[in-house]
């Protein structure tokens, strides 16, 4: 108990809201326990109970066991500590899902004889010219450090085309078969805001970024709508697993949607989500997104306990710090200290064509999320959303700048600026990066650019609110990984030294679990309804093995998830969980919590 004052305070709350729930009683309680509520105290509680799938009241285990009635299932969390449930504010539950299904996993790969080893296996299931497809490697997991090629696909696979997707998803590699398919050859001029990389000789050496990538991957198969929606049951169910009870889901296409709105009519999506969509690089793209949009309610007009809502655009100013695609002011580095001389990266969208198109969709009203990994990409889309904002100054749109990894002091300033102004201007940052992509990045970025990646700590100084994400499958979609990452900064290999990235820019647990809740929770437009354990919000929880709040660091990595609430419903019992659950004898219809 941080002070005994908010306790009292919900004591109150709870003695007053009991008459309202006799006699049949609240329908769920969690008792002796660690309440994390994160609300705007930061106060911790004993004990929780919820009623209509929301948070009816907060306070001490007296208080709460007060509202048990015969129809209430009653928790024992035996010391266990709860939280909000997780919230991730930019994870591709869609498309990372269906590569889940659909592809196999490459991201445990450390050589890349076992990349083609893995591959070679599923080679074997498959027909002769079928596509083999592969999602996650990374050439910094890999002991040779170098990219995957043509030649080493070709080995796995002789008879079917196979394109591997890097994990940050800008480039990946095609096979030889692959590149016959899509008439890539040493002739092949590289398109606009793409490279084929070449060898010596000037043969495709089979990797192919950015607009390069969608060359070849116009080649494969959609996939059907059945592997859509089981994709998106794969990450919500591992979300509810994690602790998670929402996302926001960047980048969705129309057939996304449609699977989306199916589950969300069916019951099934058991997490808050709010999509972006993909509205290409073109002003026509644009006119046509804001067409489509406007028979959609938005997330300021959606209906109450909506599931599902669509949140408005996503937009690409950059590359990757991968790919070393992203727009930088000065050159890339290579293996730390070396130059990549001349590459500055390059915008993938003409830059003054991005600044027309969010004065489009700022005029129109749409929350625009834009990508933008470099600092020259950073300092052009928060200076494009000022001069569209002073032009039109409409209040609560929440722009975000997606990614933020290195912002200039100026680019910071002006986030506080209009988050103060105009509530826009939110980083919706991934702290797993410096983790799981950390060792490319630290090659990549050079040990400059490095200290500046991910400023939490310099937000906070400056006033700025950022919102976590896992940019899921670029990085594991727990967000347990975030909240460590916030802190430690250290890299999954230490190739370059464990904490190339310094700690100036650590936070401390508070921030971090904030970033993942509330903050997170106003970037999806629910912080009326989720982020904070809070009387009338929606009943998302998460139950933990430990404290975040006082565990070492390191053991956040570790957190397990024993239960998981969302509105209510038990959505996650972990197998060997030692929580007691005894279920009320009296169910409402509808509202009581399943599981025993
Ligand atoms: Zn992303």
């Amino acid at each position: 108990m941080k002070s005994l004052l908010p306790a009292l305070l919900l004591l109150s709350v709870a003695v007053s809201a009991g008459a309202a729930a006799a006699p049949r009683g609240v329908d769920l309680v969690l008792l002796n326990g660690h309440v994390l509520t994160v609300d705007a105290r930061d106060s911790v509680a004993q004990a929780l109970a919820v009623r209509d799938g929301r948070v009816f009241a907060v306070g001490s285990n007296r208080s709460i066991r007060a509202l048990i009635g015969p129809g209430t299932t009653v928790i024992d969390l035996r010391g266990r500590t709860a939280t909000p449930g997780l919230i991730d504010a930019h994870a591709h539950i869609s498309s990372g899902g269906l590569a889940a299904v659909t592809s196999v996993n490459l991201g445990g790969a450390r050589s890349i004889g076992e990349v083609v080893a893995l591959l070679a296996a599923r080679a074997k299931t498959l027909a002769p010219g079928a596509w083999l497809l592969g999602s996650g490697w990374d050439e910094g997991k890999l002991a040779e450090h170098r990219y995957v090629e043509a030649q080493d696909l070709d080995a796995a696979a002789p008879a079917n085309p196979v394109w591997i997707d890097h994990t940050t998803g800008h480039y990946g590699t095609a096979n030889s078969r692959a590149l016959a398919l899509a008439g890539i050859t040493a002739a092949s001029v590289d398109p606009p805001a793409g490279t084929i990389d070449r060898d010596a000789t000037g043969a495709p050496t089979g990797v192919m970024k950015e607009g390069a990538r969608d060359l070849m991957v116009a080649f494969i198969p959609e996939p059907s709508s059945a592997d859509r929606r089981a994709g998106i049951l794969a990450s919500v169910r591992l979300m509810n697993r994690e602790g998670m009870t929402a996302a926001k889901d960047p980048n969705i296409y129309p057939a996304d949607w449609d699977a989306y709105t199916a589950l969300a009519a069916e019951g099934l999506l058991t997490a808050h989500v709010c999509t972006l969509w993909n509205t290409g690089a073109t002003l026509v793209s644009a006119e046509a997104m804001i067409a489509r949009l406007a028979s959609l309610p938005g997330p300021h007009s959606h209906p109450a306990g909506a599931d599902l809502v669509s949140c408005g655009v996503k937009l690409f100013m950059d590359g990757s710090g991968g790919a070393r695609t992203a727009w930088v002011y000065d050159d890339w580095n290579r293996q730390s200290v070396s130059l990549d001389r001349g590459n500055h990266g390059y915008p993938l969208i003409e830059p003054g064509v991005y600044r027309a198109m969010v004065r489009l969709f700022n005029d129109a009203g749409i929350h625009i999320g834009t990508h933008a990994i470099g600092d020259r990409a950073i300092d052009w889309v928060v200076d494009s959303y000022a001069e569209a904002l002073a032009a039109r100054p409409g209040l609560g749109l929440r722009h975000s700048i997606i990614h933020a990894n290195i912002p200039t002091d100026g680019a910071i300033a002006t986030m506080a600026r209009l988050q103060r102004q105009f509530d826009a201007g939110y980083p919706e940052a991934q702290a797993p990066f410096s983790w799981w992509i950390g060792d490319t990045y630290a090659a990549n970025f050079g040990p400059a650019r490095a200290a500046r990646l991910n400023p939490f700590r310099t937000y906070l100084e400056r006033g700025v609110r950022w919102a976590g994400g896992s940019d899921y499958d670029v990085t594991p979609l727990p967000a347990r990984f975030g909240l460590w990452a916030s802190i430690a900064r250290e890299t999954l290999q230490g190739t370059w030294g464990r904490q190339p990235f310094g700690s100036r820019e650590s936070v401390d647990v508070h921030a971090a679990l904030r970033s993942y809740t509330v903050w997170a929770a106003r970037q999806l437009f629910i912080e009326d309804e989720a982020g904070s354990l809070e009387r009338g919000k929606s009943a998302d929880v998460a139950v933990w093995d430990r404290n975040p709040y006082t565990v070492p660091t390191a053991e956040l990595k570790d957190l397990q998830c024993e239960l998981t609430l969302y509105r209510g419903r038990i959505v996650h019992r972990a197998e060997h969980s030692a929580l007691r659950i005894r279920a009320g004898a009296v169910r409402a219809s509808g509202s009581a919590a399943s599981g025993t």
